[in-house]
């Protein structure tokens, strides 16, 4: 017997009734951040590996474990992006945006692929809608896109919402505190989980995300990052939080905040909801000073987030569902033309009705019926000649009068009676 056919582990078909709710998070997100400035943007769904070896980190989980990569025939090797802030950038580059008014501020929403391991709100193919804006370092934009994830995230209804914060410094500061972690690691290294140990030169920073109880114990006092910013960078991240102070938004100074990609510099933040159990994080970013220019661009300032789109609706308020009622169906009654019921339907549509029509041989009742559970406002019941309009609400039935000169009702004259019912003319 052959296997039943399914959608691959950890992937999910977006069936008619889940669209209702994406589009409206999509629209909230599109008109919350094009009237903050940001465009739209969508870079392909593949990439060069490189790209995300070099942009997020070989030494980070994404690259380590999770990518899909393939062979494209040719001898080179592709991958399903992960992520999309390293892609950003490479369209930045590649278009030369860098020579446009900073800050170049885009945004994006599609899917993305990591190979992990699949439950309840972690897949393998998911939706993210991010924010980025490049060309600039000033942390008034980390504080915007802040509290504009802030925003769609309340919007949405988004339950028990918790902002973590944190700054990792730049590089300079980052690299003298790391050699100083990583000595404290070893130290410890007989407590720490076998996966930690092994990356303790190359991703000591990861050892803060870990769940391994032993590991956490060890990680409780470990020196942190926050404690040893350098002046400028401290003065940065100050500003970042004053500036959310005047906003009003709530944050938790969170030092074990590293997030799981290499590129970030200052700023890190994430946004939890406790409604989501153990996949809490609901969209999360920062600022990626190096990431540009580690890519092979001028050096760019850039900061940015990326959201869930499956952890947003699975933790916020239920989306009203259900299609658009129908405006008008047209059914057939005795004598009445598929011809005739089809140009009734184009016409309808034309006018900017929601109109469906009969297409499944049904009697008049059942086409009556139908009618009804597609909510139709008016049934326009067409016969050899002539037509009648049902409204639906009061179970009133009417002729159509043909148009002047006609003895056939016209399907244009149908659509008008429709209109008048709609707009509530007599
Ligand atoms: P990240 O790029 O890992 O910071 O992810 C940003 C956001 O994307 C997270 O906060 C989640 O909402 C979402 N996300 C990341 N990975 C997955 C996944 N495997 N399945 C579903 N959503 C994810």
């Amino acid at each position: 017997m052959t296997e039943r056919l399914q959608a691959p582990r950890g992937t999910f078909d977006v069936l008619p009734e889940d669209w209702d709710a994406r589009t409206a998070l999509e629209h909230r997100a599109r008109d919350l951040l094009e009237s903050a400035g940001y465009r739209r943007i969508e870079t392909p769904a593949f990439e060069a590996t490189e790209l995300f070896a070099r942009g997020v980190g070989e030494a980070t989980d994404i690259v380590q474990k999770e990518m899909y990569s393939f062979d494209d025939g040719g001898g080179r090797s592709l991958t399903l992006r992960p992520e999309g802030t390293a892609p950003i950038s490479r369209a930045y580059m590649e278009h030369g945006m860098h020579k446009l008014p900073a800050p170049v501020k885009l945004w994006y929403l599609g899917p993305f692929f990591r190979h992990e391991r699949a439950q309840a709100g972690r897949y393998r193919q998911f939706w993210q809608v991010g924010a980025e804006a490049l060309g600039s370092d000033d942390p008034a934009l980390d504080a915007e896109l802040i509290v504009l994830l802030h925003t769609l995230l309340d919007e949405l209804g988004v339950r028990d919402l918790r902002l973590l914060l944190s700054s990792l410094g730049q590089p300079g500061a980052r690299e003298a505190y790391r050699d100083q972690l990583k000595e404290y690691l070893h130290a410890h290294a007989d407590r720490l989980s076998s996966d930690v140990r092994a990356r303790i030169d190359l991703n000591p920073l990861r050892a803060f995300d870990a769940d391994h109880p032993g590991t956490r114990e060890v990680m409780k006092d470990a020196p942190r990052l926050i404690d040893h910013l350098d002046a400028a960078d401290a003065e940065h991240f100050a500003h970042v939080r004053a500036l959310l102070d005047k906003a009003d938004i709530a944050y938790e100074i969170d030092p074990t905040l590293v997030r799981g990609l290499d590129y970030y510099t200052r700023t890190v933040f994430e946004f939890t909801s406790e409604a989501l159990g153990a996949q809490s994080g609901v969209g999360g970013g920062g600022r990626y000073d190096g990431l540009v220019q580690m890519l092979g661009g001028p050096p760019t300032a850039g900061v940015g987030w990326a959201a869930g789109i499956e952890r947003m609706l699975l933790a916020g308020a239920e989306a009203p569902h259900g299609a658009a009622p129908v405006e008008l169906f047209v059914a057939l009654d005795d004598g009445g033309r598929r011809e005739d019921a089809f140009a009734t339907v184009v016409a309808a549509r034309r006018a900017g009705l929601h109109a469906e029509m009969e297409l499944a041989g049904r009697s008049l009742k059942g086409q009556l019926k139908q009618a009804d559970r597609l909510g139709a406002r008016y049934v326009a019941i067409l016969r050899a000649q002539e037509a009648e309009l049902r409204d639906m609400s009061s179970a009133e039935q009417e002729p159509v009068v043909p148009d002047e000169g006609e003895d056939a009702v016209s399907p244009e004259a149908i659509v008008s009676a429709a209109l008048r019912g709609l707009r509530g003319v007599a």
